[in-house]
């Protein structure tokens, strides 16, 4: 999931440069996309299901019209929660006004939070984090003396990964929950207009510079009296960004904590040769996030990186699943071996991480049927060993492979030579020294930085409602 925002003062296309931020930001997730433009206070919305491109037509972003202010969404659907009722950004009006919230990542006490706004007879509509978080906004905004305010006492109760955008009729703001588990950013237009992003990468696509990371804790005011730091939330708790925002989740041109994306995967390539060497001809990475550490392994070892696989460019993340009826390898489908890299020689395939296995065994084959000789399989994340309760999409620990076979036990499995997983003391060496005080590597080394969700989401809050395509807002 990801969040966009633009605040200025002059009247603008705020809802083109949110568009083409979104567009950056694609890879965060493809389930719904959203855009709310902010014009003297009124504010004209449109979110649905699909990625940015196919959600907004230039007639919609016309219709959206000018504005000084705007958020924007792109969230992936987890199985709860793949509905158009879920998309953000979400628009709420409360007795002092009107928000938009967007936001990124998964609360760990949603369903006692929820509970309790129930109980107080709070409705919902959706099963998404960022109604109870709203919920939690407005009933503090009754007494605070501003919405900055509400989100900071909000951030007493809200507990899991979360950086969020609100927009409220005057101000932008943006927070990030106290261990900074998901990456902030924001940067400044040559205009003075000031950009949020949850990544680096779409700062530069909308012509702004970078200015600095949001740091864990922290609340930044945008408004008509300049950018104001609210820094009450931090060192509140220890800093524990995501490693896995560099491991996949990230775009590689992105910099997290003064770190470039691309370089922490090419050290993970090079950690990855120092602990699983092996004697071959070629290193090729699968596509994309496996590229920047396989350059990184061949580079550690002096084994030439070839140019092994080919992605089909236009398929994206998700795509119409031919079904099981249907003969055609969804890996087939996406990807297509180059047989002069392959053919007849000594292959290490280096992959961002291995989940449940399935992807890997299916590469390995297309491998072999190219004529590989061996296939080492280099994973530059640890084995997967926990589920994760922070947003990123992991498999339940039945579903993940490392859980249940050893090493030798996968090589057969997926039909390899070998495989090798990045070292667990690794990981927490992939950012760039002295810059981020502490990484959260939960899924693979267990140690969370809350407590897990004491109650499942899955059960009375469970979500099934058909597909509307009347937008609502
Ligand atoms: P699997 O087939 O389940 O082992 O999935 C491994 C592949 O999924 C890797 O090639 C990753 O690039 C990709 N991947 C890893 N984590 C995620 C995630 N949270 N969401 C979607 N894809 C992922």
């Amino acid at each position: 999931m990801a969040v966009f925002g633009i605040f200025g003062l002059k009247t603008e296309n705020v809802a083109s440069s949110t568009y083409y931020g979104l567009y950056a930001l694609q890879h965060r997730g493809q389930a719904s996309s959203g855009i709310v433009v902010n014009d003297d206070g009124v504010f004209h919305a449109y979110k649905d299901s699909g990625i940015v491109n196919e959600v907004f037509t230039h007639r919609i972003l016309d219709e959206l019209g000018l504005g000084q202010m705007a958020v924007g969404n792109v969230r992936y659907g987890t199985s709860d929660t793949k509905d158009r009722i879920h998309a953000e950004p979400m628009v709420v009006d409360h007795v002092k006004g009107r928000l938009a919230i967007s936001h990124d990542g998964k609360l760990v006490n949603y369903a006692e939070l929820r509970e309790e706004l129930e109980l107080q007879g709070s409705i919902f509509h959706t099963a998404n984090d960022v109604e109870v978080i709203s919920n939690v906004i407005t009933r503090e905004r009754l007494t605070a003396s501003s919405i900055e305010e509400a989100i900071s006492r909000s951030m007493n109760k809200l507990v899991g990964g979360y950086s969020m955008l609100v927009m409220s009729p005057q101000k932008l703001i943006a927070a990030r929950d106290q261990n900074g588990l998901h990456p902030l950013c924001y940067g400044v237009r040559d205009d003075g207009e000031y950009v949020v992003s949850s990544e680096s990468c779409a700062l530069n696509v909308v012509g702004a510079n970078f200015v600095r990371d949001i740091e864990p804790g922290e609340i930044v005011v945008f408004s008509k009296e300049g950018v104001k730091s609210i820094k009450d939330h931090c060192n509140e708790k220890p800093e524990r960004l995501c490693v896995f925002e560099y491991i996949y989740t990230s775009r590689p041109d992105s910099v997290i904590s003064n770190c470039s994306v691309h370089l922490a995967r090419k050290r993970a390539g090079a950690f990855l040769a120092k602990a699983h060497p092996v004697e071959a001809d070629v290193v090729i990475g699968a596509p994309d996030s496996g590229i920047d550490a396989a350059i990184g392994y061949a580079e550690a070892t002096g084994i030439p990186y070839g140019l092994g696989l080919i992605k089909n460019k236009y398929i994206g993340r998700t795509f119409i699943d031919p079904g099981q009826n249907v003969r055609e390898d969804k890996v087939k489908i996406k990807l297509n071996p180059v047989a002069e890299t392959i053919k007849d020689k000594r292959v290490i395939l280096v992959d961002d991480s291995i989940v449940r296995g399935t992807t890997c065994a299916r590469v390995v084959k297309l491998l072999r049927d190219a004529g590989a000789k061996e296939i080492h399989v280099r994973s530059s994340a640890p084995a997967f060993l926990n589920p994760c309760y922070y947003g990123t999409d992991v498999a339940s620990k039945k579903d993940l492979v490392a859980c249940h076979h050893t090493t030798e036990e996968m090589a057969k499995l997926f039909g390899a030579d070998s495989v090798g997983f990045l070292p667990i003391e690794d990981v927490f060496k992939l950012g760039a020294p002295g810059t981020c005080k502490g990484y959260c590597a939960a899924c693979f080394d267990g140690n969370y930085p809350t407590e897990p969700p004491k109650k499942t989401r899955f059960s009375r809050f469970d979500y099934k409602i058909s597909e509307n395509k009347n937008n609502e807002r």
